[in-house]
């Protein structure tokens, strides 16, 4: 069997390189090892930052994101890849919307740490299971074999091993890379993040770091091993996200002790390892009914509540001694951790209280791609009919959890996904 273009992974970089090669004409055949197509993509929150869209109220550009993206990862990675995928992002959101049914819109009402305005995108159910499903849904026609674990890659064909044992394999034209990174195999993850080796792993299990593997025996560059997204905000013990706009907006984490350990603005990411350095691994997020109210417009927040994590006043030893150095940093004093508390209102009791811990959610490096999602070789020569993008390839990040910024990740999926699936389709003869 022979296929033009060929995609391992259905999250969704493989679905938007898959939409994409569709879209230019080309047969396409997804191959997926899970019985239905999840991936981390379906475990996000699946908000998806891209600029300007005419979902956006502000004004906005790909020029601002760009600086956005560098000054978080400090210049520390790929500028021509970061310019190419924010020049992209506007477009590929559209195009999902326009062509592809998903029924994109804005994410108001707060910001991430880092993005200058809201450009955050999301399907009107804030959930990335919902963003799967108008994937999916959208790839009717397209040519989706569930249960297929790939096995082996070379340059000409792919192996892959059905439920029953039986091995298969397909040839290809083209070949893109979309099975995202290697944060379910414990032993890599142990060798290139060991700082989050004893993390509780928050994203896709089958992700077992295939793509670096098989990339890197096909003469592949590989980049920035150390990246992740880290998540410092994971209700323990019952494992639910609580979202950072609880702390952008003005709530603050605390240990067991009711003390103050970080600058909480930095970043959810880089948050992840301090928060498991505390007392027991984990900390309390702060806030009040004011930020309670707007974490209930968040799903996963509702799951915590319905989960009995959100606790009213938790009794933390000192945390009214914290609270009251916080609202004189609110009003003139110099935090210690360097964070600006005048800008959102200070906390108001009663108070509420979740206990978090820290989490591995994906990791970032990867398999070295140029602005056409083309896989390079260490002299920088596109490796021939190979395309990766999504957690397969190096993100935009840096080699630190502390260059996330918040929607890196969908980002590079949808962008660089639609990116390989045309660029693979026009390395082909027409059809
Ligand atoms: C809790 C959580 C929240 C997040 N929230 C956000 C967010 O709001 N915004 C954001 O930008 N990012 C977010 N992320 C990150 C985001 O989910 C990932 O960056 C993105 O989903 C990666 O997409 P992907 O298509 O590359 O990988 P995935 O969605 O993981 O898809 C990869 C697919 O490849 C399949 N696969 C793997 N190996 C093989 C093989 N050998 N053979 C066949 N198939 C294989 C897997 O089964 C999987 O279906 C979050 C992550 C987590 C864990």
């Amino acid at each position: 069997m022979k296929i033009p273009v060929v995609v391992i992974g259905a999250g969704a970089c493989g679905l938007t390189a898959a939409l994409a090669a569709k879209d230019a004409g080309q047969e396409v055949l997804v191959l997926e090892r899970d019985a239905t197509p999840s991936g981390s993509t379906a475990l996000s929150s699946g908000f998806v930052p891209a600029a300007p869209t005419r979902f956006q109220r502000g004004d906005d550009s790909a020029e601002l994101m760009f600086s956005d993206v560098q000054r978080k990862n400090h210049g520390q990675a790929d500028a021509k890849l970061v310019q190419a995928v924010c020049r992209a992002s506007g477009p590929a959101i559209e195009w999902l919307a326009d062509t592809h049914g998903v029924p994109f819109q804005l994410v108001e009402g707060f910001l991430y740490p880092g993005h200058s305005v809201e450009r955050m995108h999301s399907v009107p159910e804030k959930t990335g299971s919902a963003l799967m499903g108008y994937l999916v849904n959208a790839s009717k026609g397209i040519d989706l074999l569930t249960s297929a674990r790939v096995s082996h890659v070379d340059e000409k064909s792919v192996q892959f091993e059905r439920p029953d044992g039986s091995e298969e394999s397909v040839e290809y034209d083209a070949l893109v890379l979309a099975c995202s990174g290697f944060g379910g195999n414990a032993a890599m993850v142990r060798e290139h993040i060991p700082e989050v080796a004893g993390a509780l792993y928050f994203g896709h299990a089958g992700n077992q770091g295939d793509a670096v593997r098989w990339g890197a025996k096909l003469g592949a560059a590989i980049r920035d091993m150390s990246g992740y997204q880290g998540h410092g905000s994971v209700a323990t013990p019952q494992n639910i996200l609580v979202t950072w706009a609880l702390m952008t907006e003005g709530g603050i984490q605390v240990n067991a002790d009711g003390q103050r350990f970080s600058n909480e603005h930095l970043g959810y990411s880089e948050q992840c390892v301090p928060v498991l350095q505390q007392p027991g691994g984990a900390a309390w997020c702060i806030y009040d009914e004011r930020l309670h109210q707007l974490g209930m417009t968040f799903p996963d927040y509702r799951d915590a509540q319905d989960a009995g994590a959100v606790k009213m006043n938790p009794s933390l030893p000192r945390l009214e001694e914290t609270l009251e150095k916080v609202r004189q940093y609110a009003s003139g004093g110099q935090d210690p951790f360097g964070r600006d508390f005048s800008k959102k209102p200070t906390l108001v009791p009663p108070y509420y209280g979740i206990k978090v811990t820290g989490a591995l959610f994906h990791t970032q490096g990867g398999l070295v791609v140029d602005e056409q999602a083309r896989v390079l070789d260490s002299s920088g020569k596109p490796i021939p009919k190979l395309f990766a993008g999504g957690g397969a390839a190096c993100g935009i990040s840096g080699p630190h959890a502390g260059g996330y910024l918040s929607g890196n990740g969908l980002l590079t999926a949808i962008v660089l996904g639609r990116i390989a699936g045309a660029t693979a389709s026009a390395s082909l003869y027409p059809r």
